[in-house]
């Protein structure tokens, strides 16, 4: 826990804030997210010490640990949401993992990534299919839903250059996607645009409940 400088909050639902509390409580970690999704987190049910709680502006530089980092906001149904641009030296990554479209806010900072983690939420007939109530399924489908596998493909397939070395697919749905379709997705909307991949390309998927090996952007 002493190496974690610091914890990076894009919005208050609750996949993403569940285990905060008790991770700041025993450890201190300062905590960063805007004023506005502070405000949606910070409940009678949800208290986190002041020391912990630094508000951080929309798309201006913030420093953490020797990362000058940006936040940016994304299309997503909670009050606020946001994802991270993260900088160190030439080496950019950004993260992305809730929302319905992307809009031109956010693409220029995905193009622009050495490493770039995005949401590929759900497969459309898994969706159709599954026992979803109607409501729920207009909620994901939406814009300010989550982005299909196709969505994410066909952005990444517009968006892929030789630079972008590290695409990691995340925020599977447990219910309505298989890491299996989010890669088959990705790769044959690939070959239907003609784009090869090189030896420099790394796709992965990111487990749902287990930390991610680490990625070394220099190899
Ligand atoms: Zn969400
Ligand atoms: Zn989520």
């Amino acid at each position: 826990m002493q190496t974690i400088m610091g914890v990076l909050i894009t919005h208050n639902h609750v996949d993403h804030i569940r285990g905060l509390q008790v991770l700041v409580r025993k450890n201190s970690i300062p905590v960063f997210t805007s004023a506005k999704i502070w405000e949606s987190i910070l409940t009678p049910y949800v208290k986190i010490s002041r020391d912990c709680i630094r508000e951080i502006p929309l798309q201006q530089k913030f420093h953490v640990a020797g990362f000058d980092i940006e936040a940016f906001p994304v299309s997503h149904d909670a009050p606020e949401t946001i994802g991270f641009h993260i900088c160190q030296g030439e080496k950019k990554i950004t993260v992305a993992t809730d929302l319905g479209h992307i809009c031109d806010t956010a693409a220029p900072y995905m193009k622009e990534s050495n490493l770039l983690v995005i949401e590929s939420n759900y497969d459309e007939l898994m969706l159709e299919n599954g026992k979803y109530p109607y409501y729920l399924k207009t909620r994901i489908k939406s814009d300010n839903g989550h982005l299909s596998n196709h969505q994410t493909s066909a952005f990444l397939a517009d968006i892929i250059n030789e630079n972008l070395n590290h695409i990691c697919l995340a925020h599977l749905s447990k219910n309505n996607n298989t890491p299996e379709i989010a890669l088959s997705t990705f790769y044959n909307t690939l070959s239907e645009r003609g784009i090869q991949l090189t030896g420099n390309h790394h796709i992965s998927v990111l487990k749902r409940n287990m930390p991610t090996d680490m990625i070394r952007l220099d190899e």
